[in-house]
């Protein structure tokens, strides 16, 4: 009697709010961006003491699957926060990004969402109480404790073309914020709060658990969202605010409509400030920004804003339109952190404190980033379960385009008179600590722990095609990227979509790259093994001439490595010449002579810097020089993870060259630096480790190294 009672008001309200004219929906006579296959209306009150949200939910499903349909999945994702559920298992074994392994759990951290009742109404208006059909099930790991997906048999399939509308009265319990949902003291993130119908996708519905490391899958449509929540509160959500009223006890109504996307997320807070702005995008085009700020974190507001811009400017320009009206970037307060950096359909979450300093670029990037989610999670809606590369992964590539192309390719995450890095340095860290432990392509759950999901995922796909750009060039690759969005926004790609895109807009056939940096995991490790001048008649006995006595210089290249890919070598002689060789990578070493009247003085490999995937760039050149760096600074013992590759010793020290490396390669770098500054004292000839860092600073980065110095 009362969810009927309920259903009723949720209804008559929808209408009110949805029926009436609304400026921002599709006007008529034009199609809509997507092929539009669920229709949300979801009325709720939220109750700020319990942090609990009552709601009903009148979702209208499409049948465009081409097959009837007789049993609908849903996802429960709240119901992750409970103890014995997938997510906190496998929170507990590997870690997740707010909280590390087996940390002890909270219980303010628990959450829920509990189906009060289910019922499918018919084309007649009849309705039919499926509640007690719903079915808990684990398609992923069958574990019979997980509540975050439950599936229900109709009593009568829903022919193709056909629509079913399903009436859910549910209760979500939000956690202490956790896993990008949650509260904070008055602040809540509602993130993955509503029950939400699975995709039919290949041939078959596709609902995974909600597991610690993956995110999120499911069809465009509608959403048509009514709250009710205490007056005077900044409310924000995805889509665009269409209705908003005061009622006399104490609590005010919003309305939102979002179209074409596939989720829909909302913030209230009671705290936060509303800096309202907008930016000029092609073809005249005006997108409203609604900046909601902590007053604390006021000052951040310029640098977010400029970010933003500056970010949307460079999509629209490389990629293709934003065509939504509004972007909303909701500012977590502090303690929120775990709310922070996500992304939801035309809604993101920043990420600051008040004392960020400016040099360090840790806001620019996050609005950055999640808001290059609107184009591949929002737009091209991959399935971020089975491949997440497709999101984080190519969206980390466009965040470090993007970056350095905002803040300059050397300073992009740091930039301040102590040191520099750019996006690229960040992610070759991330990366060489474990570059070949998962392939790309595999669902994110079945990864070995959070650490390889994030290096390889995020960090492998951005130098993946960062490398791809020394392959074919950087406007092939962003032309590419620009191409593949235009063919699959609003759909759901899969790899093969991606690699056979891109294949086509090179205009060649890559997939012996995609093998190898998708589906494999191989790693590149490309190195110079020796290098250096004999004389040629080395039996005469008259001291060298200088321009007269010919020389047979060599330096073998050696891939230790896995990973095929064309080696191009430049070398340097002793009266200023250069060379560049290449090497079609296909074996594992070659050797490359010059007979001239010049001594070899230098040579390294990838002299444009363009192979981001070698996993130790250290080792790429040489010189013939002998440098002996003085060790200062920090004696720093070097843990089990920063072995030398070459001796397994432990490393040692960090050196002035360690630490303008430290910044240009990983962790590996540094300690094989250190190594080698304690075994291998240079001398002359050929100088693993210092002579080749030095090298490398001379040619690339003398500024950096005199800076640091
Ligand atoms: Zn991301």
């Amino acid at each position: 009697m009362k969810f009927h009672r309920r259903i009723a008001i949720a209804a008559a309200m929808l209408v009110c709010f949805v029926a009436g004219p609304a400026a921002q929906a599709t006007p008529p006579g034009e199609s809509p961006l997507s092929d539009r296959v669920v229709a949300y209306r979801i009325e709720g009150r939220y109750d700020p003491k319990t942090h609990t949200l009552d709601a009903t939910e009148l979702l209208t499903y499409t049948n465009k699957t081409g097959t009837r349909l007789d049993r609908f999945p849903f996802h429960l994702y709240l119901n992750a926060f409970q103890p014995k559920s997938t997510w906190m298992t496998e929170a507990q074994r590997s870690g997740q990004r707010d909280s590390p392994k087996g940390k002890p759990w909270d219980e303010k951290h628990h959450g829920s969402n509990d189906v009060k009742s289910l019922e499918m109404v018919g084309a007649n208006g009849k309705a039919f109480d499926l509640t007690k059909q719903i079915k808990f099930i684990a398609p992923d790991d069958g574990n019979a404790d997980d509540r975050t997906v439950f599936e229900i048999a109709l009593p009568a399939p829903v022919e193709p073309g056909g629509q079913i509308q399903f009436r859910i009265h549910f209760v979500a319990k939000f956690p202490e914020v956790v896993a990008r949902t949650g509260y904070k003291r008055d602040y809540l993130m509602a993130g993955q709060w509503f029950p939400k119908v699975g995709v039919w996708w290949n041939g078959a519905w596709n609902c995974h658990q909600f597991h610690a490391s993956t995110e999120f899958f499911a069809d465009f449509g509608t959403y048509d969202v009514t709250l009710t929540l205490p007056a005077k509160w900044t409310v924000g959500a995805s889509g665009l605010q269409t209705a908003s009223t005061e009622n006399k006890d104490g609590t005010q109504t919003v309305s939102f409509h979002a179209e074409d996307v596939h989720d829909f997320a909302w913030v209230a807070d009671p705290e936060t400030k509303v800096v309202e702005d907008s930016v000029e995008l092609s073809g005249g085009r005006t997108v409203k920004i609604r900046l909601l700020m902590q007053p604390v974190d006021r000052a951040t507001a310029p640098r977010y804003l400029g970010a933003l811009k500056g970010t949307m400017r460079k999509f629209d320009e490389w990629i293709g339109p934003y065509p939504y009206p509004q972007i909303t970037v909701v500012d977590p307060p502090h303690g929120a952190i775990a709310s922070g950096g996500m992304e939801y359909p035309t809604l993101i979450t920043a990420d600051t404190t008040w004392w960020m300093p400016k040099s360090l670029l840790a806001p620019e990037a996050v609005v950055e980033h999640e808001f290059g989610h609107q184009y591949w999670y929002g737009m091209v809606a991959t399935n971020e379960f089975e491949n997440a590369w497709m999101d984080e992964g190519i969206n980390q590539y466009m965040e470090l385009k993007m970056m350095d192309a905002l803040y300059g390719p050397t300073t992009s995450y740091l930039n301040s008179r102590l040191g520099t890095a750019g996006e690229r340095q960040v992610d070759l860290m991330a990366y060489a600590s474990m570059p070949d432990r998962d392939p790309l392509a595999r669902p994110g759950w079945l990864f070995v722990d959070g650490g390889s999901y994030g290096a390889n995922t995020y960090s492998k796909t951005a130098l993946m095609l960062l490398t791809l750009e020394s392959v074919i060039g950087e406007k092939t690759v962003l032309r590419g990227l620009h191409d593949y969005f235009e063919r699959y926004k609003f759909t759901h790609p899969t790899p093969a979509d991606f690699t056979a895109s891109m294949n086509q807009s090179a205009g060649q056939n890559l997939d012996w790259y995609w093998q190898q940096a998708i589906y494999g995991t191989q790693t590149l490790d490309d190195r110079i093994l020796s290098a250096g001048s004999k004389r040629v008649d080395w039996y005469n006995k008259q001291p060298e001439k200088k321009g007269e006595t010919f020389y047979y210089n060599q330096v073998v290249v050696h891939r230790r490595g896995t990973f095929d890919l064309p080696v191009v070598l430049e070398a340097e002689f002793d009266d200023g010449s250069t060379v560049r060789e290449r090497w079609d990578g296909k074996d594992r070493w070659h050797r490359f002579v010059w007979q001239r009247k010049q001594k070899l003085v230098s040579a390294e490999i990838d002299p444009d810097d363009g192979q981001w995937l070698d996993r130790n760039r250290f080792d790429n050149s040489w010189t013939a020089f002998a440098f002996h760096w003085q060790v200062w600074g920090l004696q720093d013992e070097c843990d089990d993870e920063r072995k030398c590759s070459q001796c397994g010793g432990p490393g040692l020290a960090s050196s002035a060259p360690a630490v303008v490396d430290l910044r240009l390669e990983p962790g590996a770098g540094l300690a094989k630096l250190a190594c080698a500054a304690r075994h291998r004292q240079p001398g002359a000839g050929q100088q693993p480790g210092i002579g080749q860092a030095g090298h490398r600073l001379r040619r690339q980065h003398a500024g950096a190294a005199a800076a640091a110095a």
